[in-house]
């Protein structure tokens, strides 16, 4: 263990760098590699200085009420214009996002806000650790509401929420910038799902995270080697360009190709490294066939090496039940209770938004009485399905 680090500030996208792939940290902070960031990371910082600039005018302003949706596309244009971003099925998805943001805060108090883009040092054995916090709401005299904006396509699980790393330092910041805070609540707010995760600490799980930061720092200091770790979201690499384990996984070989199929082990191994990059691999076709559908745009049809490329309306259907159900009656002179038996379900995704709107309505005790209800009437279907997860 290096006593005397030569690197005291950390900052905390430093230690997560290194944390979810060494040879990143290396290209980025060793060697110094130009970052070059793809469109999904500068969307995410256009759309996080728009939220920052937007909420921080409210409280400098002193004013309460609605935010202007207006205003909020303004912004966006002006950062959409300083980045240099390009592509207007990007630039749609910018606006939808603040439109619903807009729509989402209602009223906005300036009281309620403590803080926007809050800048927090804190020290953890030899280190001191640096980082912003999107936002901090005042919630009640004893609590706060930490909030960190995603532009992330997907939800986390319920897991990473709980065990993020970077919602503990925030606590942590929270209570050491605010010391009359007894309560901290934690959320990823997911922009492009309108939705809120959220989770809080126990003094354990802090204490946790501090010497797990702690020996994060020690690790970045003594590490000799920076080895590449590909996982699905290589695709973002700001470094992806320079990283040869990159370049190989897009030729999609696995390193280890298992021979004998009774050494389970080889089997495992070499699936691992398959399904690692399947999701490489799927994720790149996916940033191919977005410039290839904003070319599409404007033009019916592409044909490049010898393929043609279009863009066509899928049509589903959704029948209206009573007018369904007249229909059918009247045809087959069977009552509406016999054909309702034999065509409607209730989808579950229908089901669990009325459940958590009766949810704010309800105490908690009668809304899981009347979730065991619906869950014994429901018919379960079980199907096999692979699971596999890295044992911790
Ligand atoms: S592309 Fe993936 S493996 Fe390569 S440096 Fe970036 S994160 Fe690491």
């Amino acid at each position: 263990m290096n006593a005397t680090p030569r690197n005291t500030h950390l900052s905390y996208s430093r230690l997560t760098r290194f944390e979810q792939c060494p040879l990143s940290y290396k290209l980025h902070y060793l060697d110094k590699k130009q970052a070059e960031p793809g469109i999904p990371l500068r969307f995410g910082k256009v759309i996080h200085a728009v939220l920052e600039n937007l909420v921080r005018e409210v409280v400098v302003d002193e004013r309460t009420g609605p935010l202007s949706e207006d205003h909020a596309v303004e912004l966006f244009r002006e950062a959409w214009t300083d980045d240099g971003l390009a592509g207007v099925g990007v630039f749609e998805e910018g606006l939808h996002i603040l439109r619903d943001f807009v729509r989402e805060e209602g009223v906005v108090h300036h009281r309620d806000v403590l803080a926007v883009e809050k800048e927090f040092q804190l020290s953890v054995g030899p280190f001191t650790v640096l980082g912003f916090i999107d936002r901090v709401n005042w919630v009640d005299d004893e609590t706060v509401e930490v909030i960190d904006y995603k532009t992330n396509r997907q939800i986390f699980t319920r897991e990473e929420v709980d065990s993020s790393l970077q919602l503990s330092l925030y606590h942590v910041a929270a209570q050491r910038l605010w010391p009359w805070v007894k309560r901290v609540k934690l959320t990823f707010r997911m922009l492009r799902h309108g939705i809120r995760q959220e989770t809080t600490r126990t003094a354990e799980q802090l204490a946790d995270a501090l010497a797990y930061v702690e020996t994060l720092g020690v690790q970045t200091e003594t590490a000799k080697e920076f080895p590449p770790r590909l996982n699905a979201n290589c695709i973002y690499c700001d470094h992806r360009m320079h990283c040869p384990a990159y370049a190989e996984a897009l030729q999609g070989r696995p390193h280890l190709i298992c021979e004998d199929t009774r050494d389970l082990e080889a089997v495992a191994h070499e699936r691992e490294q398959v399904a690692r990059l399947a999701k490489i691999l799927y994720a790149r076709k996916e940033e191919l066939e977005g410039v290839l559908k904003a070319h599409l745009r404007d033009r019916e049809e592409l044909v490049l090496g010898g393929v043609r490329y279009r863009m066509f309306n899928t049509t589903s259907h959704e029948y209206p039940l009573d007018a369904t159900l007249s229909v059918l009656a009247d045809a087959t002179g069977m009552s509406r209770d016999e054909l309702l038996g034999k065509v409607a379900v209730v989808e579950k995704k229908a089901l669990d938004a009325v459940l958590k709107d009766v949810g704010k309505r309800l105490d908690k005790p009668r809304v899981s009485l009347l979730k065991a209800e619906l869950e014994a009437k429901a018919e379960k279907r079980h199907s096999p399905r692979f699971w596999a997860k890295e044992a911790g």
